[in-house]
């Protein structure tokens, strides 16, 4: 098996402004692997590398793909939708992070050294976008989990049905 092609020198990958996609099967990373029900599919990654005018090296993932999860509900696998898009500002293992970007909410700091992995990012960022309690938004298995009712998708009919005021 080749190596992987997002094994890169992060810094050459944005000073020659480069692009790479790859597609990463969700079975070949190990804490993702554990997370989702099923280690199924595989996440599409696109990495965008570029220099600003300061000089600064910046980073965008777009990742997009779909996870087995477990319905917080019914305990059946529900497929969950991926479609992350996330920008890093690459900065030398070692050195200062920049102050005034530690509050910034558009961007990570992303440490790191001559050869990076981008695929600890791909991990990190599909992780990061799992939901805590995922659940069908309806569930077709029967209730396993709550026991209970469920609301009628027509509760709400009640509402509409009251006599209308005369004006
Ligand atoms: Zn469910």
């Amino acid at each position: 098996m080749s190596p992987s092609g997002l094994l890169v020198d992060p810094f050459a990958f944005t000073r020659e402004s480069r692009e790479i996609t790859e597609r990463c099967p969700v079975d070949s990373f190990e804490r993702l692997a554990d997370a989702v029900l099923l280690p199924e599919g595989s996440l599409q990654a696109t990495f965008r590398g570029w220099q600003d005018a300061d000089g600064k090296s910046w980073l965008k993932l777009d990742l997009k793909g779909a996870l087995v999860l477990q319905c917080q509900r019914c305990l059946e696998a529900l497929t969950w939708p991926v479609q992350v898009a996330s920008l890093f500002l690459l900065v030398r293992e070692g050195d200062a992070l920049p102050d005034d970007d530690l509050e910034e909410d558009a961007w990570d700091c992303l440490p790191v050294g001559k050869r990076f992995d981008l695929r600890q990012i791909v991990e990190d960022e599909a992780l990061l976008a799992m939901p805590f309690a995922p659940r069908h938004e309806e569930c077709s298995a029967p209730s396993r989990a709550d026991g209970g009712e469920r609301a009628s998708p027509f509760a709400g009919l009640a509402q509409l049905r009251k006599p209308e005021g005369r004006g």
